[in-house]
């Protein structure tokens, strides 16, 4: 069983049945990026992929992902424009299509936030423009980096203050439809605080999906402990992150967020040109390798592509490349390496589950069984990054679909124990039923009070088979 969870983004290179259906074995979440495409797009990208992930009677998740306040460019005359280096470029709120000497933005506020000296960053960073001069509601730049600019493209300001509404109308719009389709998670573009967070949990129910924050502005850096207080999870959104901070700093703060989510027992996806080059190459580079690799060593729960399935040429081969990158690293022993944290005295499920690690270790189990409810046993267990898979029981699809984003977690979906000697024997069964264990092989069960809703006081081993 691989441990960490394959996140893909489906777009119109893997949208099709086809591949939704080649992908369904190898992905845990399916992520919908409502950047892109339309309502009657994404609709039928979550029928597609509930119809084949139900043929298949696999659990995954759908994840989706809102623009959040993007800043973009508005329509290039003929599609696209070169901007050549040392030449000035005027941007404005105009409608008027643009060229290689004017630029539309349809975001006034960046017009009057912006002064001389600042950076713009187009398409991804490809394009740098120097702010020169910032009057009357237009800005005229100097192209310090060229290239070919698209409709639609993205601007970041980095160090710009802008006043931003959060969440943008078109996100509430976007929500209300996710929640119509039940989503299982949100992602929360550009959050560059606990408030911006908080002000996306309000529109969500209180069962409805899980709040993921993606952490791509410096701001969001700085304010990250309040962010990952109030988030259920993190994406290290790295291609906006990589703008909007020294590149270079990528790395640290990657492994810092990774460290902190699994000391808080809150998932974490590293996204974003983890194998960019299979978008047109069949194999990756080395590089991208070392940096799956380097990713699942530092904790991650999740990996994630976007172009890679997207517009990509080989969507299916690079899910399946993921998958052996994090097979082969899972052997190694760097990928145990157990948080440094130690549960404070009077938290019980912790340590329960810690204990419960140890144990398995100790006495040689072939897997740790949580029956749960809500799903918090088994999300302890997960933070402890057991070398033993983590069965999770649960008695609520819901459950399983969110425990689909936790390391080493896979799950079942059974009725709810009404006693703890029925759980007992049911994990059992279980275990065997997904091959975890055979008879006479020996399992760590770990629980709460059947019925008692987020408790983790109770650890058996069992011998699988045998009445005792
Ligand atoms: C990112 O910037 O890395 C990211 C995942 O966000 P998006 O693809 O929406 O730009």
């Amino acid at each position: 069983m691989r441990k960490t969870k394959i996140v893909v983004t489906i777009g119109p290179a893997s949208s099709n049945a086809v591949t939704v259906r080649a992908l369904v074995d190898l992905v845990d979440v399916f992520r919908i990026n409502f950047s892109h495409g339309d309502r009657d797009s994404h609709r039928m990208e979550i029928q597609t992929i509930r119809a084949e992930a139900k043929a298949r009677g696999k659990s995954v998740a759908i994840l989706q992902d809102l623009p959040g306040p993007k800043i973009r460019v508005g329509k290039m005359m003929g599609g696209s424009a070169t901007l050549a280096q040392g030449s000035t470029v005027v941007l404005d709120a105009s409608e008027a299509e643009g060229d290689s000497k004017r630029i539309p933005v349809g975001y006034p506020p960046l017009l009057e936030s912006v002064k001389r000296g600042d950076m713009l960053h187009l398409a991804d960073g490809v394009i740098r423009l120097r702010v020169e001069d910032a009057s009357h509601g237009s800005v005229a730049c100097t192209v310090q980096a060229g290239g070919v600019l698209s409709s639609g493209k993205g601007i970041n300001a980095p160090g710009v203050k802008l006043k931003v509404e959060y969440p943008t109308k078109n996100d509430v719009s976007h929500i209300q439809f996710g929640l119509r389709q039940h989503v299982d998670f949100v992602a929360a573009s550009f959050v560059r605080s606990a408030s911006d967070l908080r002000s996306i949990r309000r529109l969500l129910p209180r069962d409805g999906p899980m709040l993921i924050a993606k952490i791509e502005k410096m701001e969001a850096v700085k304010e990250f402990d309040a962010i990952l207080a109030e988030a259920d999870g993190i994406m290290v959104a790295r291609g906006d992150l990589g703008i909007e901070v020294p590149i270079e700093t990528v790395p640290e703060i990657q492994k810092k967020i990774i460290t902190k989510c699994n000391d808080a027992a809150k998932p974490v996806i590293v996204a974003t040109q983890m194998l960019l080059s299979m978008v047109s190459s069949p194999v990756p580079s080395r590089a991208e390798v070392t940096d799956v690799s380097t990713a699942i060593i530092e904790g991650t729960d999740a990996v994630m592509l976007s172009d890679e399935t997207t517009v990509g040429k080989y969507p299916v081969e690079a899910a399946k490349m993921l998958d052996r990158i994090a097979r082969t690293t899972e052997k190694s022993p760097h990928a145990y390496e157990v948080p440094a944290i130690t549960p404070a005295a009077h938290e019980t499920g912790p340590a329960i589950a810690r204990a419960a690690c140890r144990l398995a270790d100790y006495v040689g189990a072939k897997a740790i069984v949580a029956p749960t409810q809500t799903g918090s046993t088994a999300r302890r267990v997960s933070m402890n990054r057991p070398r033993q898979p983590i069965l999770a029981i649960c008695s609520s699809a819901q459950v399983a679909r969110w425990l689909c984003l936790y390391r080493g977690v896979v799950s079942i979906v059974t009725r709810q124990a009404k006693t703890v000697d029925w759980l007992f024997g049911r994990a059992d069964a279980a275990a065997e039923e997904v091959g975890l264990a055979k008879k006479g092989d020996l399992i760590v069960v770990i629980s709460g009070t059947p019925g008692v809703k987020g408790t983790t006081n109770l650890i058996k081993v069992s011998v699988v088979g045998r009445k005792d």
